[in-house]
């Protein structure tokens, strides 16, 4: 009889380069394939509804796929250490294997999984899954953890390559029929309230969606990242955050895209946002309470003057008066992401004009990002506050009219996501109030009507940050 071996799927929603089902399957076992629902393992940052919308299709598009392989995902509900018990009991599975994770709920709840495996004899194996370069493996010259971005992928260059992707498996054999799965409906992943159209317009979750989004990219969009890649309305960054969230597709396969598409200007640039991510994973691994506390401890005196009431709200719902903030917070709400170079300002704006606490604008994010990622998010919301590692210099306030002139000359992005404001010329579609009242009544919008005066002043709210930031840093 061939031993069993359970397979527990987490952010890994793939066959092909998946270490652990790869290890399970060349040990030659009966594969017991399961998904365990536990958001609340995962607290204080249990995913959003976005998240659980992309969850439901990745793991209908994961059932299909090991379904074509000759087996069949089960699903459980949570506790996992729990689920794991219960499923071993019922399998009489001598060996677990997992793709490690790194953020610190899921690494505590792991390692009293570990735990409990290995005092009952059961063979434990986790496997490198999600990253080029584990945290652990590169310190700095003095043996720590690495702060600042340069010499972090220095050092991802000098170390041993990451090894290629793993082929999927191409037979699996079943496991037990009697073994029962929830019906995938019974995790209640999509909302009641189905604001989920926009998400299922934009989106295909799951492996097969992950390759197209990657093939697409390196067909089309690849050789001019370098410069597309900043300009919101135009197509030129590959999309693929909620894929690589979700395990769809591993780094490593994207890394060999790259090499497959050859040496270019655009490839070099894009494999740079690569190591971006795997920096955000070291930083969170080493310094894991800065998911809500500021990496610089200056900053949590920072005297926060804003009104949430007024301004988060305008902000969330895109109404600020400032258009390409409000197109950034509207493609959000609609697809449930927003163009990098567009959170950058949506951040900036949200901290330095309004003075509201980065932490609330990393909630939101949190809940409406189909990509929502501790790692990545933590990274930009305290890069942008200033208070991390490697943080943008504390005077850099993104102005929203220069940005939308410098990055959305055209109006592109703006007129797709404000459409009451597509009939303003270029010239004044970034500044709408400065427009002189013949042309607002030419292009049909009535300001504080149709779309919002501005609620704030620029240059001031400006000034106000400056002080503050500048007292700060004096300390
Ligand atoms: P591409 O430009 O095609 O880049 C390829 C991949 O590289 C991305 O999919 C992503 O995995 C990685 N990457 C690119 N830029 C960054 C970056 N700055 N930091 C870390 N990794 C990067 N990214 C998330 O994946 N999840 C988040 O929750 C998230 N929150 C953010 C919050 C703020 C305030 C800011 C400023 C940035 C945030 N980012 C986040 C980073 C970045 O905006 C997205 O990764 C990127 O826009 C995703 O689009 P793409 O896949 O087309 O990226």
């Amino acid at each position: 009889m061939p031993p069993t071996a359970i397979v527990w799927f987490r952010r890994d929603l793939r066959l092909a380069d998946h270490p652990a089902l790869h290890a399970a399957a060349a040990d030659g076992a009966v594969v017991v394939p399961v998904y365990i629902d536990s958001p609340a393992e995962e607290a204080p940052w249990p995913p959003g509804a976005a998240s659980r919308w992309w969850l439901h299709h990745a793991l209908t598009d994961l059932a299909q796929a090991l379904q074509g392989s000759g087996t069949r995902l089960l699903l459980r509900r949570g506790p996992s250490l729990q689920a794991l018990q219960q499923l071993v009991a019922e399998t009489g599975a001598t060996a677990l294997h997992w793709n490690r994770l790194y953020d610190p709920a899921t690494l505590a709840r792991d390692q009293a999984v570990k735990s409990w495996a290995k005092a009952t004899g059961l063979q434990v194996r986790s496997h490198n899954a999600a990253l080029l370069h584990e945290p652990w493996t590169l310190t700095t010259g003095k043996g720590g953890a690495y702060r600042v971005f340069t010499p972090f992928w220095k050092a991802c260059l000098a170390a041993p390559a990451a090894p290629p992707p793993l082929p999927a498996p191409v037979r699996l054999p079943p496991p037990p029929p009697h073994l029962a799965s929830l019906p995938l409906a019974a995790l209640g992943l999509l909302p009641r309230n189905r604001w989920d159209a926009g998400l299922a317009q934009a989106w295909t979750p799951g492996e097969a969606g992950a390759v197209a989004a990657l093939n697409a990219f390196f067909d089309t969009a690849a050789a001019d990242y370098g410069v597309a890649r900043d300009l919101p309305g135009a197509a030129g960054t590959s999309r693929l955050s909620p894929h690589l969230h979700f395990g769809e597709l591993s780094p490593r396969q994207v890394l060999q895209a790259c090499r497959n598409a050859g040496e270019s200007a655009g490839s070099a640039s894009f494999t740079r946002q690569l190591y971006w991510r795997e920096f955000a994973h070291h930083l969170l691994y080493h310094f894991p309470h800065t998911t809500d506390t500021p990496l610089d401890p200056r900053f949590k005196a920072f005297p926060w003057a804003g009104d949430p009431a007024a301004g988060l709200t305008a902000w969330q719902r895109g109404r600020t008066g400032f258009p390409l903030v409000d197109a950034g917070m509207r493609e959000l709400w609609h697809t449930g992401w927003m163009h990098n170079r567009v959170r950058m300002l949506a951040a900036s704006f949200l901290i330095k004009n309004l003075l509201i606490p980065w932490q609330q604008g990393a909630h939101w994010f949190w809940d409406t990002l189909v990509d929502a990622d501790l790692a990545n998010n933590t990274l930009g919301w305290q890069w942008t506050a200033g208070c991390g590692a490697d943080a943008a210099p504390y005077f850099r306030i993104f102005n929203p009219v220069l940005q939308g002139q410098r990055f959305d000359p055209d109006g592109a992005y703006v007129r797709r996501w404000l459409p009451e404001l597509a009939r303003l010329p270029d010239r004044w579609l970034h500044r709408p109030w400065e427009a002189p009242r013949t042309v607002l009544e030419t292009a049909g919008v009535r300001l504080g009507r149709d779309y919002p005066a501005p609620i704030l002043d620029l240059g001031a709210s400006r000034r106000r940050a400056l002080t503050l930031w500048d007292a700060l840093k004096r300390r």
